[in-house]
C-alpha cells in the first residue's frame, strides 16, 4: 500500500530533501488543513533546532548579516535554515528570486536552506507561518533556524519572539537608535549589533543603546544584552556575534528554562483564539456580528454586553460572563472599588439589543 501524500512528504522532510522541506513550507504557509496535518506528523521531531531572529530596518543590513553568520555556523560544523520574512512587501518573484541568489552562494550545500516569507495580508497569520516553517525546518534536522524580519512594529516583535533569542540590528546615520527604542525593539533585544561600523557614528549608536539598556535594573544572574560592532560587508565582528550567541544559549540554559514555555503557551492561546473566532465567524446568524457593532456604535449597548450576547450565542449555557482576559499574573492585586475580596462576578444583566433574527 503506498502511502498518503502527507505521511511520504514528512518522511522526506525528516530526510532533509530540500524539495520537500520546500513543498513542507508552501503548506503551512498555505493555512490549508494539509499543513496542520504535516506539523502533527513531524511535531514529534522538533525541538532540537536552536531559532534565532535577526531585526531590523529595511536596508541596516539583515541579509548580508545573515549570510555572514551563514559562513560562520556551517564553519562550527552545524546545519542551518534561514526563514527571510518581510512582512512590508506582498509576495513577488523578486523574494523567490532573492531566495535563488542567495541559495546560489550555498549551492550544492545541503546543510543551508534558505526561504523567503512575505505577508499574506494579516501578520498574526504571518507570525504563526513562520513558527511553522521554522517546526519544518527543525523537523528537517536544521541545528539552527535564523530568522530573518523588519523590525518595525508590534506584529514582527511578535515573529522575532517565537525565537530563542533575538539579534536586533542598528546602523549609524539614520537615527535609527530612536527609531528602534519607539518601535519597542529595546525590549526584545538579547544582543544589540551596530552594524555597518565602518561608518561614521557607530560609536554614538554603541553609546545611545547602551544609555538605553541603562534605564533597566539587571541582577547578577541576569543577562545583560552586549551591543556589538559589525561589518557584515567585510565579515568583520560576526565571529563575535556568533560567539555570542553561544554565550546566551549557555546562559538560557541555566537561568531560562521557562521561555519555550512561554512561547509554546502563547502559541496555543494564539492558536486557541483564531479557532474560536472562527468558530463564532461560522456559528453566528449571518449580520448578527455587524448589527451588534452598530448598536454598539448607537449607543444601543456596550461593547461588554455585546460580546455577553455573542457568546450567550455561539456557547449556548456558557457561564462566561465576561470577556475580560484573565490576569496573567495571579499574584498582581485585583482592583476593587468597594468589596476587598472580590467574589464571584455578577450575571450581566441580558442586554438591550436589536434581535437581527427578528427582523
Ligand atoms: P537588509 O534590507 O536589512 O536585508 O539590508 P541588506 O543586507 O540588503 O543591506 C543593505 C545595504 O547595506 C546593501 O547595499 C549592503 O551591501 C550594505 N551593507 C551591509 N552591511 C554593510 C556594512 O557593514 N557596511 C556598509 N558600508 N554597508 C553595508
Amino acid at each position: 500500500m503506498t502511502p498518503d501524500p502527507i505521511t511520504s512528504l514528512s518522511v522526506r522532510v525528516l530526510d532533509g530533501d530540500p524539495r520537500a522541506i520546500a513543498r513542507a513550507i508552501s503548506l503551512v504557509e498555505a493555512e490549508h488543513s494539509a499543513g496542520r496535518d504535516l506539523i502533527g506528523r513531524i511535531y514529534p521531531r522538533t525541538g532540537r533546532a536552536y531559532l534565532i531572529g535577526v531585526t531590523g530596518a529595511p536596508g541596516t543590513g539583515k541579509s548580508t548579516l545573515v549570510d555572514r553568520l551563514i559562513f560562520e555556523i556551517r564553519r562550527s560544523g552545524h546545519t542551518v535554515g534561514v526563514i527571510a520574512v518581510d512582512p512590508t512587501s506582498p509576495f513577488t518573484g523578486g523574494a523567490v528570486l532573492g531566495d535563488r541568489v542567495r541559495m546560489s552562494t550555498h549551492a550544492g550545500d545541503r546543510g543551508v536552506f534558505i526561504r523567503s516569507m512575505a505577508t499574506r495580508g494579516h501578520l498574526g497569520g504571518l507570525a504563526r507561518a513562520t513558527g511553522d516553517a521554522a517546526l519544518v525546518l527543525d523537523a528537517a534536522g536544521m541545528d539552527i533556524v535564523l530568522i530573518e524580519t523588519v523590525g518595525v512594529g508590534q506584529d514582527e516583535v511578535e515573529i522575532v519572539s517565537t525565537a530563542d533569542i533575538s539579534v536586533v540590528l542598528l546602523v549609524p546615520g539614520t537615527g535609527d537608535d530612536m527609531q528602534a527604542i519607539k518601535a519597542g525593539v529595546m525590549e526584545i533585544g538579547d544582543i544589540f549589533v551596530v552594524n555597518k561600523a565602518d561608518r561614521e557614528g557607530a560609536d554614538r549608536v554603541v553609546q545611545a543603546v547602551g544609555a538605553s539598556l541603562a534605564l533597566h535594573t539587571y541582577g547578577p544572574s541576569d543577562w545583560t544584552p552586549p551591543i556589538l560592532k559589525t561589518q557584515a560587508l567585510t565579515g568583520a565582528g560576526v565571529d563575535l556575534l556568533w560567539a555570542e550567541i553561544g554565550r546566551f544559549r549557555t546562559w538560557a540554559a541555566e537561568h531560562q528554562r521557562s521561555r519555550r514555555r512561554e512561547r509554546h503557551a502563547s502559541r496555543l492561546r494564539d492558536l486557541l483564539a483564531r479557532l474560536f473566532l472562527g468558530h463564532v465567524d461560522a456559528s453566528l446568524p449571518a449580520g448578527t456580528f455587524d448589527r451588534l457593532v452598530e448598536a454598539v456604535d448607537a449607543r444601543e449597548c456596550d461593547p461588554y454586553s455585546a460580546v455577553a450576547e455573542i457568546m450567550s450565542r455561539v456557547l449556548p449555557g456558557s457561564q462566561m460572563s465576561s470577556p475580560e482576559p484573565r490576569v496573567s499574573n495571579p499574584q498582581s492585586p485585583v482592583p476593587s472599588l468597594e468589596s476587598p475580596v472580590p467574589g464571584p462576578e455578577p450575571p450581566v444583566p441580558s442586554p438591550h439589543i436589536p434581535d437581527p433574527d427578528a427582523r
